[in-house]
């Protein structure tokens, strides 16, 4: 009887090249504008806050783009990852599917973020930038850039949500380990924080917030300052791609193919990391495998967001992007799974949610955690609460699998560990979590809220 459990690759095996969406989607990527002139964006805007290397990519419609030697070599800390079968999981459910996950807790920040960390400090560095602006939610890209600030000797000021500036001390100390300044967003360094400050000396953050007080502080510098963001760009999700072709070459191992393949979503880099590589396989060579993107009840872009054009930040200074948002404006309650606290989503995933290419749902937090312990009872992970999203929704295929006796093939990314969302954990196993509903706006009152722009009423 076959009971192999870990599929694992070898160094040779790290992919040579990114995929990039973009060369086989039949959904292409609406025009990005300029938040002040409304007008398309030119890369001369781009490149104040991003080097060029960064920006051919987010534009780029090459199917595969080389990944680096020297970003290959650091790679090698931890990828490849492992795939794993979660078999004690499946025998604590009784179910006839076959559920697989790939782990990119491994990597040294805990995250799939490092990913794309060490990619965006690769081509900063070869461009002469000096030193890094970023922003942090729950903190794990903050440390995965400060890792790789660190590697490629750049200085990193983090902008970090205040709710989880509080709620995760540790993260902010991971940071200052690599080196990393890091100040509790809003903060009184930006005329944006400042103002926020004077109308309310509490406000709790939200990733929107801090986008715009990085965003500010780089375009403020003169070209010293770059800006990174870790999630929602193009760019990201290419460099994520890492993820999805190690898991097609371990599935093949395990020779089997994934029915439905899940994961959880912020601004959508983790599930289109795992997943585009396998709509390509849909797409390009007749699969048919369901793609599945996991959101919080509390912050719903996909399944509750209208698909419009809208600022990437909260400020309205980020350029105006066509994607599925609840307004700039909307703060997200504080979640635990503060990686999902945001108002918008990818604009390429959500051009490819729109073409019904992919499938989404929305979970309310305490099922994410009934979820996340029961997956740490059997597997002995303890997952990022995050990530635990798309555990959810894998044991909910499962157990309908169990009612159908379907023999169905699941895989969902397990983005991140959860050794520093303790707090949390604490707080569902003394009973004292909370579910938080969005409360649904009609399409015309989201509308309200978004830059008057001419499509965005057509679409
Ligand atoms: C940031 C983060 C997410 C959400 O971001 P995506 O871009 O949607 O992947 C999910 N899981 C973990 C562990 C994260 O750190």
């Amino acid at each position: 009887m076959d009971t192999q459990t870990k599929y694992l690759l070898g160094e040779n095996d790290i992919p040579r090249f990114w995929y990039n969406i973009n060369a086989d989607s039949p959904a292409k990527p609406s025009p990005v504008f300029n938040p002040i002139t409304r007008e398309p964006i030119t890369p001369d805007f781009l490149s104040v806050l991003f080097p060029m290397g960064l920006i051919e990519q987010e534009i780029s419609t090459e199917r595969y783009i080389e990944i680096p030697e020297e970003v290959r070599e650091i790679y090698k800390l931890w990828r490849p990852t492992p795939l794993i079968r979660a078999r004690r999981l499946e025998k604590a459910l009784g179910t006839p599917a076959h559920i697989y996950f790939k782990y990119e807790g491994v990597s040294p920040s805990g995250s799939h973020k490092s990913n794309s960390a060490v990619a965006q400090a690769f081509y900063n560095k070869i461009a002469g930038t000096k030193a890094m602006t970023t922003e942090t939610g729950a903190g794990q890209w903050g440390s995965a850039l400060a890792m790789a600030c660190q590697f490629f000797n750049m200085d990193l000021e983090v902008y970090m949500v205040r709710v989880s500036y509080d709620q995760k001390p540790y993260r902010r100390i991971i940071m200052e380990t690599y080196g990393a300044q890091v100040f509790a967003s809003p903060t009184d360094r930006t005329d944006y924080g400042r103002k926020l400050l004077a109308e309310n000396p509490n406000n709790a953050g939200s990733l929107g917030i801090a986008i715009s007080e990085a965003v500010e502080v780089a375009a403020k510098s003169n070209g010293t300052k770059k800006y990174g963001l870790g999630s929602v760009l193009h760019h990201v999700l290419i460099h994520q791609s890492v993820i999805g072709e190690e898991a097609l070459k371990q599935m093949d191992m395990a020779d089997e193919y994934p029915d439905v393949v899940i994961g959880c979503v912020g601004g959508g880099t983790n599930f289109s990391g795992l997943a585009f590589p396998f709509l390509r396989e849909n797409l390009v060579h007749g699969r048919h495998t369901r793609l599945l993107a996991v959101e919080p009840d509390a912050a719903p872009s996909l399944t509750q967001g209208v698909y419009a054009y809208d600022y990437g930040d909260t400020a309205g200074t980020a350029p105006i992007v066509k994607m599925y948002t609840l307004g700039h404006d909307f703060i997200p309650p504080s979640i635990h799974a503060g990686g999902l606290r945001y108002h918008g989503m990818s604009p390429t995933l959500s051009a490819l949610y729109d073409a019904k290419l992919v499938d989404a749902i929305a979970v309310p937090q305490t099922r994410v955690f009934e979820a996340a312990v029961l997956f740490a009872r059997n597997e002995g992970i303890l997952p990022a609460p995050e990530s635990s999203h798309a555990i959810l929704a894998a044991i909910d295929e499962a157990l309908e699998a169990k009612k159908t006796g379907e023999k169905k093939v699941i895989l969902f990314n397990l983005s991140g560990h959860g050794h520093f969302d303790l707090t949390a954990y604490e707080k569902y196993l003394s009973g004292t979590l909370e579910d938080f509903k969005y409360d649904a706006q009609t399409e015309a009152g989201i509308k309200l809220h978004l830059p008057q722009m001419t499509e965005s009423i057509d679409a």
